[in-house]
């Protein structure tokens, strides 16, 4: 992936948000928030700039082979500066736009211009998902850990981002065969079927790359028993399924871009479809990685 794929990533994520905003209007509240938030996240994107990654080529290889993702999440290439200007973007957004995150935004701005919050422990521990760290931070800063997380989350995107592109482009990733991410080990924060075919695309819930999913088993716990991969649709909605397993107890949302959407919009469909999130923890199922978007 180029700047320019990336572009096309962000127009044609908006292009989705809109599209199911216009056809679903009780999500318009959250969905212009989001519309917000991507267009600062893009904005950002351009401007992104990231330490040279050593891309040694013979070692990616040899990587690959032996199922290592390529980089460790904690070892991600940030721009520290862009990141923090996004983070603060995002957080005026969060106090105009969106009642539930005001506060918090409020307050973030506010110890980010006293320089009180250490963003780059911060940020160190977001990549990391050092969850001990985070809420330590969150408590001194008196705000929601998940809160705080997801808006570092978002602000880092721009550098998972460009990262991913950089390795995907110099690396020969077809070759994958893993529920995981080659990029970052990340798991599925959801996938669609693409093609006649319908052949799997997993969409990464850390970095954001597309890879293919070859087996059919459970993403997360490697199961392939068939008898215990079942999956449902919500009555009427032939583009989403729910796959579920019964192993794990884990389920995964599922686009059929056969049925409409857009691969590359997929993070917004993941936004949107909460409703199948809470029918699947309803009958005792669980996520298991968190959204490319989303508090
Ligand atoms: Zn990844
Ligand atoms: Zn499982």
């Amino acid at each position: 992936m180029t700047a320019k794929d990336l572009d096309d990533l962000y127009q044609r994520m908006s292009d989705r948000l809109n599209q199911i905003k216009r056809q679903r209007s009780e999500h318009d509240e959250i969905l212009s928030f989001y519309a917000k938030v991507l267009t600062a996240q893009h904005e950002a994107q351009q401007e992104t700039v990231i330490p040279e990654i050593d891309l040694q080529e013979d070692r990616f290889k040899l990587k690959i082979e032996e199922g290592f993702p390529l980089i460790e999440r904690e070892n991600f290439p940030v721009d520290r500066d862009g990141t923090e200007r996004l983070f603060k973007k995002l957080c005026q957004i969060s106090l105009d736009e969106n009642p539930v995150l005001a506060a918090a935004g409020k307050t973030l701005l506010e110890t980010m211009d006293s320089g009180k919050t250490e963003f780059a422990q911060l940020i160190g521990a977001v990549l990391k998902n050092d969850t001990e760290v985070i809420e330590s931070i969150a408590k001194d800063l008196e705000v929601d850990t998940p809160i705080l997380q997801a808006l570092a989350k978002l602000s880092l995107q721009p550098s998972l981002l460009a990262t991913a592109a950089a390795v995907a482009q110099r690396a020969a990733l077809d070759d994958w065969k893993h529920e995981y991410c080659p990029v970052c080990g990340g798991l599925p924060a959801m996938a669609a079927l693409v093609g006649e075919e319908g052949k799997r695309q997993a969409l990464c819930s850390f970095c954001g790359h597309f890879w293919e999913l070859t087996r059919m088993s459970c993403p997360y716990c490697n199961n392939t028993k068939q008898e215990d991969l079942r999956y449902f649709y919500a009555e009427g909605e032939a583009l989403y399924r729910v796959h579920i397993c019964e192993k794990c107890k884990g389920y995964l949302k599922v686009m059929d871009t056969r049925e409409g959407g857009d691969l590359k919009g997929l993070a917004v469909d993941d936004l949107a479809t909460g409703h199948l999130d809470l029918l699947a923890e309803e009958e005792g199922y669980q996520r298991k990685a968190p959204r490319v978007l989303g508090i």
